[in-house]
C-alpha cells in the first residue's frame, strides 16, 4: 500500500539571526524529516534547530525544477519536509512557482511567515517605517534587474506618492534607484538608510546617507548585496526636533480599549 505523501512547509526563516525565526517554524524544523535550505541567505544556525537524523541540502545550486524534485521525494518519505526561505516566503520567493507543482503531485503545501528583511532592517536602524501625520504607508518593491517591472510599478511612480519605500534586491543598481526618486521628484539631500546583513551576528552594517550619495555610499563601502535600502519622510525622525505625537497615546483620544471617561 502506498504512504500518504507528507506535508511541504515553506518556512520564513527571517533576515539572518536564528533567533528571529517564529516558534511554528522552530517547531517545525524540529519535527522535519527533511529540510531544503536556501543557502545563499538563510544562516546555517537555523538549521540547528534540526534532529540529528534529519536530512538537510542546501538548494545553492539546484535549479528550480531539481528543488521541486527533491521536494516531491522528500515528502514521499517524510510527513514534515521544510522549505527554509529567507525572511518571509511571500516576498521574491518563488513560493507559486514551487507550490503549483507540489499541488499537482497531490502534496500538501503550507507556508510560515517570516520576518522580512525590511522590518529586520527598519529595526536596526530604530527607524519607524510610518509616523502620523507624514507617511500611513509602506512600499516594498526593487528596480528591476534581470526581472523587470511590470507597467505601472517603476520606483518612479511608486516614488510619487512619497510614503516609505523598502527598496529590495536593489543594492547593485543604485544608480537607476538614485535617478528614479529624483525623477520623482524627491530633494537630493533626502535621507536614506542602507541596512547590510540586518540581523546578521556580528555582520549586520548601517549605513546612513543621502539620495544623491546612494551610489558612492554602496561602492565606498562595498556594499553588493544583501542589503535594504530604506527611504522615506520618516527616516531619522528620531533626531527631528519637534514632532506631531500619536493620536493612540494622545490622553483626549477615547478608543475602543481605553474609555477616557475612567
Ligand atoms: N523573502 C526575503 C527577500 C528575498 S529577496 C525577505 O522577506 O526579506 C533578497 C533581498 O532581500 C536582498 O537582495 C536584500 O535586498 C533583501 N535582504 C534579505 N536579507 C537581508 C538582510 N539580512 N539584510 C538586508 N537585506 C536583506
Amino acid at each position: 500500500m502506498n504512504k500518504k505523501p507528507g506535508t511541504v512547509w515553506f518556512v520564513g526563516a527571517g533576515p539572518g539571526d536564528p533567533d528571529l525565526i517564529t516558534v511554528k517554524g522552530r517547531d517545525l524544523l524540529a519535527q522535519a524529516g527533511a529540510i531544503l535550505v536556501a543557502g545563499s541567505l538563510v544562516a546555517k544556525a537555523a538549521t540547528g534547530w534540526a534532529d540529528d537524523k534529519c536530512e538537510i541540502a542546501d538548494s545553492k545550486s539546484m535549479t528550480l525544477e531539481e528543488i521541486i524534485e527533491w521536494l516531491i521525494c522528500a515528502a514521499k518519505e517524510h510527513e514534515t519536509v521544510v522549505r527554509l526561505q529567507t525572511g518571509d516566503p511571500s516576498l521574491y520567493g518563488a513560493l507559486v512557482e514551487m507550490s503549483r507543482p507540489l499541488d499537482e503531485a497531490g502534496i500538501i503545501v503550507k507556508a510560515v511567515p517570516g520576518v522580512s528583511s525590511l522590518m529586520a532592517s527598519a529595526s536596526a536602524a530604530m527607524e519607524s517605517l510610518t509616523l502620523p501625520e507624514v507617511t500611513q504607508t509602506v512600499i516594498m518593491t526593487r528596480v528591476a534587474g534581470k526581472t523587470p517591472m511590470p507597467e505601472g510599478e517603476s520606483l518612479a511612480e511608486l516614488a510619487a506618492h512619497k510614503t516609505t519605500i523598502g527598496i529590495y534586491l536593489s543594492a547593485t543598481l543604485a544608480d537607476t534607484v538614485r535617478a528614479q526618486l529624483l525623477e520623482a521628484g524627491w530633494a537630493q539631500e533626502s535621507p536614506v538608510v542602507v541596512v547590510h546583513k540586518a540581523t546578521w551576528p556580528g555582520e549586520e552594517k548601517i549605513f546612513r546617507t543621502t539620495i544623491d550619495r546612494l551610489p558612492a555610499t554602496l561602492e565606498e563601502e562595498k556594499v553588493a548585496g544583501q542589503a535594504m535600502i530604506l527611504v522615506g519622510p520618516t527616516i531619522g525622525a528620531r533626531n527631528w526636533p519637534t514632532l506631531k505625537k500619536s493620536k493612540l497615546y494622545d490622553p483626549a483620544f477615547t478608543h475602543r480599549f481605553r474609555d477616557r471617561s475612567k
